[in-house]
């Protein structure tokens, strides 16, 4: 039987990863947080100095590496090699040049046919940039989170400030539209809206709130398949 997949996609700081985190822990689905997997692959490549240009070496270094998504304890880790980086990935070093590596294609292709690899075995809530697009085309649901850039940076700086990590707003501000330029721009698989995707401003809601609408959504949407 098909698995059901909500695909979520939008910019940095949009609210994606606590509201996917959040729907799937509700609905019993497993959370894949795609940008978890570009994050791993960074922090491996500026471990290994290798250049964001370097496409092939990068490519290969994808391949050969087990990226292993985890849930322990009701706390989502990420396991690079057998090694737990969910906090290393994020660093403010990988963010800075994640997105530059994130462009190569095969790259892309060696990360995507892992996430669609999921999407055969699990129930998902995912997240990313090309889900919608790209990964699960034939996700049960679609959304696009958009939100005013402001207030994402305010909401990252106090991620950020969070673990220790002081930073100012307006630096938040140039990093994340540097990054969102250079993931809407990009030629494969850029971040735009899928014609099938609801697009939820997040602006102004809070976390409780965008995650009651995605599951009403969703309720509507099999309540409809089911009386078809
Ligand atoms: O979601 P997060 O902000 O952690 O993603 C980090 C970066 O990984 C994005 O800015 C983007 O460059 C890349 N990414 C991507 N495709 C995805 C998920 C993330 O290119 N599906």
């Amino acid at each position: 039987m098909n698995k059901e997949i909500i695909a979520i996609d939008g910019p940095a700081g949009s609210g994606k990863s606590t509201t996917a985190k959040l729907v799937a822990k509700r609905l019993g689905f497993v959370y894949l947080d795609t940008g978890a997997m570009y994050r791993a692959i960074t922090l491996k490549a500026l471990r290994n100095k290798i250049d964001p240009k370097e496409e092939e070496k990068l490519s290969r270094m994808a391949r050969e590496s087990k990226i292993d998504l985890t849930e322990i304890e009701g706390e989502n880790k990420v396991y690079l090699d057998g090694e737990d980086v969910t906090e290393l990935i994020r660093d403010p070093n990988v963010s800075r040049l994640v997105s530059d590596i994130s462009v190569h294609k095969n790259l892309r292709g060696v990360l995507v046919s892992k996430q669609k690899g999921l999407g055969e075995k699990h129930n998902l809530v995912a997240e990313g940039r090309d889900t919608t697009t790209v990964v699960f085309p034939q996700a049960t649901l679609k959304f696009y989170l958009d939100c005013d850039l402001k207030e994402r940076a305010k909401r990252r700086m106090l991620e950020l400030e969070t673990k220790g990590i002081r930073t100012s707003l307006q630096e938040q501000q140039d990093e994340l539209s540097r990054r969102d330029k250079i993931d809407s721009r990009r030629k494969v698989s850029p971040l735009r809206i899928d014609p099938e995707a609801i697009v939820v401003d997040t602006t102004n809601l809070t976390i409780e709130e965008q995650v009651d609408e995605v599951i009403r959504l969703y309720r509507k949407k099999k309540k409809n398949e089911i009386s078809l």
